[in-house]
This record gives C-alpha cells, structure tokens and sequence, in this order.
C-alpha cells in the first residue's frame, strides 16, 4: 500500500466551473480518508483527480514517492469502486471478482488463489456462480469491493459506495467495510455526503465546500471543536443550534445575548475582546440542551413541534426573540413525556458550548462560558 498525497490541486472544467480550488492533502499509508461535504462541492473531482480520470489545472499527485500527475489511470494502480457497482452481468460472481486481474495478463492459477482469497474474505463462496443479477444489492456491492481487492492496488478510492443500498444495509456493509478496512490495512480515499458514514468509517475525515478542505482532523475532534460554522451544522445529526448572538461587554461580568438567553462568559484577552458587541452565533447540539425546572433555566419557550425517534424525541422550542420567535431544537429521552405548546425551561451546558464570528463563520476561541453561570 502507498500513501497518497495531493499538492495545491486545481481543477477548473472548460466550462470555468472551479471544482476544486489549492487543495492541499496527504493520506497516510494504510489510512482512511473520507472526504464529505455537500453534493456539488468537488469530492468526486478529486477522487476522479487522483484516480487519472481527469487532468488537474494545476498542481500534483502523489502515489507514495511517485509524482503521478501525468500517468494515465491504468499507470497508478489504484482500484475505484463506485456507487454503480459496474458488475459485467454476463459473467459470473467469480469472472467478475477475476476480471481485473485476467485484464493485467495474471495467469490462471494466481487468478484462481486470489479470487478464492477475496471470496473467503468476503463472504462469497457459495455465490461465485450465480450472476450478478441474482444477488441482492448488498452482495453487488461486495462483489465491486471484492474484483478492488483482488486487484491489490497501491490504494482504493471509494466514490459514495453505500449509497445504492437501502438504510440497513447500507449501516451493515458499513460495519463490514470497518471491519475487512482493518484486517486489509489499505489506504482509501472515500468520498460520500453522508455525514455518519464519515464519522464511523474515518480514521480522519475532510469536510469539503465549494472546492476547499474546511477541517481536517479525526471525527471526534471534527464534531466536538468543528472549525466554522459550516462544519458545525453539517457534521453531527441532528444538526447544531446556531443562535444569533451578540457579546455584550457592560455591566459585572461580559455575557452572549440573544433570543431571550444570557450566558456569562470569560473573554481571553486578545480574543476579540475590543468591540463592545460583536455578532456571533451560539452553537450548541440539540443533546447538549437540558430540560430544567422553570425558573432555572437560560430560558423558557413552547414546544412547537416534536419528532420521536425511538430512544428519544427531537422537540422544537420556539424561544421569544427580537420581532418573532427563534426555534432551538432539543433532544430528550423518549420516556420523557412531552406535549406540543408545553412552556418549558432549557439550560445549555456550559461546557458544550461553541461560539462562531457570524460575519465569516469562523471558530471564535477565547469567549468560554463560565461553569456555574446560570
Ligand atoms: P461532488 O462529488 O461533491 O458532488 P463534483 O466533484 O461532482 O461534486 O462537482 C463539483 C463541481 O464541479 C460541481 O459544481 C459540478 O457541477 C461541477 N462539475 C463536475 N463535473 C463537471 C464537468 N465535467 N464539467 C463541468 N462542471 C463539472
């Protein structure tokens, strides 16, 4: 396996559409990259980059020491598995699992002790005759991995794979992909919109928009420090609170203000301390909100709407703002009971709470909650 790496890449298409704008990346060998972000914001560009599928304007590719820029796709040795899963439907699950390495001139017996290989390790054996149209979705799918795996490329690029499948067994071939992904130690480069498929399948995971890397770092820091506000509100389900917010600097201690809630902060000094009231958001994940004991809250509202989710409920509560209502979602266990126009008080935690410039969306350090402020 070889590490793949990517220098100041550009693509712009005939047409002047920047897919991918100066993108700077490096997998390590046997890592899991996902690239996620939403659809139209350049993920398949450049994994069709990497793959030699298309020219870069600018920039260059790395297939461990090997600059590849210029080879033609069949130079790099990489193996694409899409969400089609492109499955010769004359041949058998065996010829199809073989193809790729009858093409490259391997001869029969390797062929046969690889495709048997493959077939152990996923599961495949007693299909190895049928035709792809009489296996399930799911065993399509695993017969596209499996002619990837037979191939052992240098790396797998891994163009939205799951999505083809219906919810469960999309979330089974997940876990299975974790699974081989760990006893294959390959490197991949996986491209998908699906937010929780980045976050279980990622060693690290780059969040993508309009042709840029936003954050790049493992899931859980992704989700628990995202580094703007797009980050913020696309990873992790359902998605984060942002409320409008404004620092206001007078009286004992400095607070965030807005929709109704007050919360006392600690401001760095350097952290933007300067302007008297700053625009901001105020994120807080819809589990990071706590029912509380009227009176005791940062706020009261009604619960406007409410979605049951088996082990709990998403409630809507409309908090009062300036000239109409804000809606904060908070999430709740389902033994909770819960009525739609019930007032209720809400408590952020304190400790989980993330604060946005709302002019650029960036992360602002350095304006933190203090603990026992109510
Ligand atoms: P994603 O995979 O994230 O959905 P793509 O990489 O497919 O995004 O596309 C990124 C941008 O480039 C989009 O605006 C898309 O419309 C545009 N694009 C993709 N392929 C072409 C092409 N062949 N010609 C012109 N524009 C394209």
């Amino acid at each position: 396996m070889a590490s793949i790496r990517l220098e100041q890449l550009r693509k712009a298409y005939p047409d002047g559409t920047v897919a991918v704008r100066e993108l700077d990346l490096e997998i390590a060998d046997g890592e899991l990259l996902v690239l996620v972000g939403p659809s139209g914001c350049g993920k398949s560009t450049v994994l069709r980059l990497v793959a030699g599928l298309e020219t870069p304007s600018r920039g260059r590719v790395f297939l461990g020491e090997a600059d590849v820029t210029r080879r033609p796709p069949q130079e790099r040795d990489l193996a694409m598995v899409f969400q089609s899963y492109a499955l010769y439907p004359h041949m058998s699950v065996a010829e199809n699992l073989g193809f790729g390495l009858r093409m490259r001139g391997v001869a029969r017996p390797e062929r046969t002790r690889r495709v048997a290989e493959v077939a152990a390790l996923l599961g495949l054996e007693a299909l190895l005759e049928r035709r792809p149209a009489q296996l399930s979705g799911g065993q399509r799918q695993r017969v596209a991995l499996g002619r990837a795996i037979a191939r052992e490329p240098q790396a797998f690029l891994l163009d939205e794979p799951l999505s083809n499948l219906d919810a469960r067994l999309r979330t089974e071939t997940r876990t299975e992909l974790a699974r081989l992904r760990r006893r294959l130690r390959a490197t991949m480069l996986y491209v998908t919109h699906d937010q929780e498929e980045a976050m279980t399948l990622g060693d690290r995971i780059a969040v993508m928009r309009d042709g840029r890397v936003q954050q790049i770092a493992r899931p859980l820091e992704v989700y628990g420090r995202p580094s703007n506000a797009f980050v913020a509100q696309l990873v992790g389900s359902p998605a984060m609170n942002l409320i409008p917010c404004r620092l206001v600097q007078s009286g004992a201690s400095p607070r965030l203000e807005g929709a109704g809630l007050r919360i006392d902060v600690a401001v760095a000094s350097g952290a933007r301390a300067g302007a008297p009231t700053s625009e901001l958001w105020l994120g807080v994940r819809p589990h990071d909100v706590d029912l509380v004991a009227s009176g005791s809250g940062d706020a009261e509202g009604r619960i406007d709407v409410v979605e049951a989710f088996g082990s709990g409920h998403l409630m809507h509560v409309e908090l009062p703002d300036e000239g109409g209502a804000r809606v904060l979602r908070v999430e709740v266990a389902a033994d909770r009971p819960i009525e739609v126009n019930e007032r209720v008080a809400v408590r952020l935690r304190r400790d989980r709470l993330h604060v946005f410039d709302a002019a650029t969306g960036e992360r602002v350090e350095g304006i933190r909650a203090t603990p026992g402020s109510v």
